[in-house]
């Protein structure tokens, strides 16, 4: 998006989405009114860098969050990283999205994370430069904890003088700051809904039936 088209603060949402739940979603959602963001765009990772190779194609993981995301207009889906011949990494892709063509260098970037990305921080590549790209939003994810002294001290340490603890703050500058937000716990996780498909067992409301249509259809996760 050209630069002035939207100048509001942009949700960064990154994953593998192998599948998409409603973890994902009402993270997203949240952060939507929480952080006061004018839009959650959606990358689903290509080739993720630091995982598995997911089960299912990039293109199925995109169809799936696609199906997920088509009924709310806050939600828009950036496929580039799924078509890129190289592995995901967070810093390139905000690098790319900082360029005037797309987002500029003013527009405030909020990359969203759970918990447990943000503790695992410390092992992305150029992790550093991450906070002179965006702000950083960290939601609440059962079993993985946030307070500082369970960090990772040099995670604590880089993002001591960072936090703030009022997301307004977030549309006052394009990059820099961290909040924490506290969102309807739901311990889902891809992990376990791929189990559960695997075993036959019922995936119901875990995440949306459009989706659920979709994996059956093409008979993905199968039982060994
Ligand atoms: P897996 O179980 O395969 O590791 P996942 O369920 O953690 O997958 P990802 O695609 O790896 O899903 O996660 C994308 C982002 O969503 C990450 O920042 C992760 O922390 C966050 N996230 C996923 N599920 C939840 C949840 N239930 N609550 C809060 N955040 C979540």
């Amino acid at each position: 998006m050209p630069e002035g088209a939207g100048d509001g603060p942009l949700g960064i949402f990154g994953g593998t989405f192998d599948p998409v739940h409603y973890g994902h979603l009402r993270l997203a959602e949240e952060a939507g009114s929480a952080l006061a963001l004018t839009a959650v765009r959606w990358i689903p990772a290509g080739q993720p860098a630091l995982r598995d190779a997911p089960r299912v194609t990039a293109g199925q993981r995109l169809a799936m969050v696609r199906l997920a995301t088509a009924d709310n207009p806050l939600f828009e889906v950036d496929a580039s990283e799924v078509t890129a011949a190289r592995p995901s990494y967070t810093v390139p892709t905000l690098e790319r999205l900082r360029l005037p063509d797309q987002c500029g260098g003013r527009r405030p970037l909020v990359l969203l994370l759970g918990a447990d990305a943000f503790a695992g921080l410390p092992g992305w590549h150029r992790w550093q430069s991450l906070f002179a790209l965006a702000h950083l939003a960290v939601a609440h994810r059962p079993g993985f904890p946030l307070e500082r002294a369970q960090l990772p001290p040099e995670l604590a340490e880089h993002c001591r003088d960072r936090f703030c603890s009022n997301p307004a703050e977030l549309a006052s500058s394009p990059a820099g700051r961290v909040v924490t937000f506290a969102m309807t716990q739901l311990a889902i996780s891809a992990t376990r809904v791929r189990r559960l498909l695997a075993s036959g067992e019922s995936v119901r409301y875990l995440l949306p039936d459009r989706v659920i249509a979709y994996i059956r259809r093409h008979r993905l996760y199968p039982q060994p």
